[in-house]
């Protein structure tokens, strides 16, 4: 689960981490209110939406009068904007957040993360925080730190300052920001997050370190330990379809891309989209059977799934077990290709229980797919349709997303 800046930034204080006085508001007027009993001259205000590069793409603003405030509140709510992160349609605005402004002298960028190759929480630091960052720490390796924590002896201090200075922080901040490492590490933990995000961590002209924006993603496996973070999740960023499609025992998640993955298990998916993501292909959603889900509930997935826009090509990787076998799920799209036309190319590998029966329902009824003997040839199959194979630097990518 994602949650909003204004949100990560509240719970994060609560351990101490430094953050700007501010509130948030629904409305322009309420914006107005907000930035009236904040009070000072110079305000920020920020569009809430579950992405980042909104700085660059005008959803971070400086204003520096009361109707400034409600007039660019005015131009970002209801709204959606669109930044690098969203994809071409964008994330609708529905609150801003008004915040009192600073003057960083210097942006770093600290980040908690569980650190896959040495199975470790790891604090991560870069001197080149702000909006620049992505960029950079694909261009300089070295401009990026990292502190790989022992889960049994924490964060030792000693090595905190180390990274701190390493990153820019002079004599006077590094043992500041070297606390705040410690305290994202200790957040990290109590929240069960699977990342938290400081990018910048400004060191302000008073030489003190301070969140000017906070992103905290939590782990959804834990959420029932914390039905207060639970509450935070705000169905208005779940997208239409990912709500319709939970109603009818499928889950569903929209990406940016142009190929639709129909798959039945959450480990399935990822690897099948790990695959796709090798041969630079761009997965549009993920679209996950639940083995309780009936014929009809397929059927209204994959329906869903015809109609989504700017597809070119959809892959169906099902293994077929006890449960959901390959035959259902053919009758599902049988089903589904009688109301909705089929406008793009199918690539389907059925593997394990009734796989020979899914393959001939669907040529019974004369829908034409591709069929793959494993998910690598599918994967492949599904690379030559959409004309991608050059191979995108997934490590690249890897390090730009988490930055
Ligand atoms: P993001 O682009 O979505 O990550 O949004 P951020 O919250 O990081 O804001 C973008 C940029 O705005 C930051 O990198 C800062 O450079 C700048 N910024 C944020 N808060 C303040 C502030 O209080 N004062 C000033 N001067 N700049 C700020
Ligand atoms: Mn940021």
């Amino acid at each position: 689960v994602k949650i909003h800046e204004y949100q990560a930034k509240r719970l994060l204080k609560g351990h101490g981490i430094p953050v700007p006085r501010g509130a948030v508001a629904f409305t322009a007027a309420e914006a107005q209110a907000a930035a009236r009993f904040l009070g000072g001259e110079r305000w920020m205000v920020k569009a809430q939406i579950h992405a980042g590069g909104r700085g660059h793409a005008g959803g971070v603003r400086l204003v520096d009068s009361l109707a400034a405030i409600e007039a660019t509140a005015q131009e970002m709510l209801g709204k959606p904007l669109v930044t690098r992160q969203t994809g071409p349609q964008g994330l609708m605005v529905r609150r801003v957040y008004v915040e009192e402004a600073l003057n960083p002298a210097r942006e770093l960028y600290l980040a908690v993360y569980v650190d896959r190759a040495t199975a470790r929480v790891t604090i991560l630091g870069s001197p080149d925080g702000g909006m620049k960052i992505e960029d950079d720490a694909v261009r300089r390796p070295g401009a990026v730190v990292k502190l790989p924590v022992d889960p049994v002896e924490g964060v030792k201090l000693a090595d905190a300052r180390t990274l701190a200075t390493r990153i820019g922080a002079g004599a006077e901040a590094a043992p500041m920001v070297a606390e705040i490492a410690a305290a994202l590490y200790r957040a990290f933990l109590a929240f069960d997050a699977s990342l938290i995000e400081i990018n910048p961590l400004a060191l302000l002209e008073n030489g003190r370190p301070m969140a000017l924006d906070a992103r905290l993603v939590l782990d959804d496996n834990a959420l029932f330990r914390h039905p207060d973070l639970a509450a935070l999740r705000d169905d208005d960023e779940s997208t239409a379809a990912e709500l319709e499609a939970a109603r009818h025992e499928i889950n569903f998640v929209a990406m940016t891309g142009n190929v639709g993955c129909v798959v039945n298990g959450a480990g399935l998916g990822m690897a099948t989209l790990d695959l796709l993501k090798l041969r630079g292909v761009e997965p549009a959603n993920f679209m996950d059977i639940r083995p309780v889900a009936t014929r009809e509930q397929i059927a209204r997935g994959f329906r869903m799934m015809l109609g989504t826009p700017n597809l070119r090509c959809i892959l169906v990787n099902i293994f077929g077990g006890g449960i959901m076998r390959c035959d259902l799920v053919a009758e599902g799209m049988v089903l589904a290709a009688r109301e909705v036309p089929v406008r793009v190319p199918l690539v389907v590998r059925f593997a394990g229980t009734n796989a020979e029966l899914g393959r001939k329902h669907l040529g019974n009824a004369s829908l034409k797919a591709e069929f793959a003997s494993s998910l690598a040839d599918a994967a492949a199959r599904v690379a030559r349709i959409t004309g991608d194979g050059g191979g995108a630097s997934t490590r690249s990518r890897a390090v730009a997303h988490r930055a």
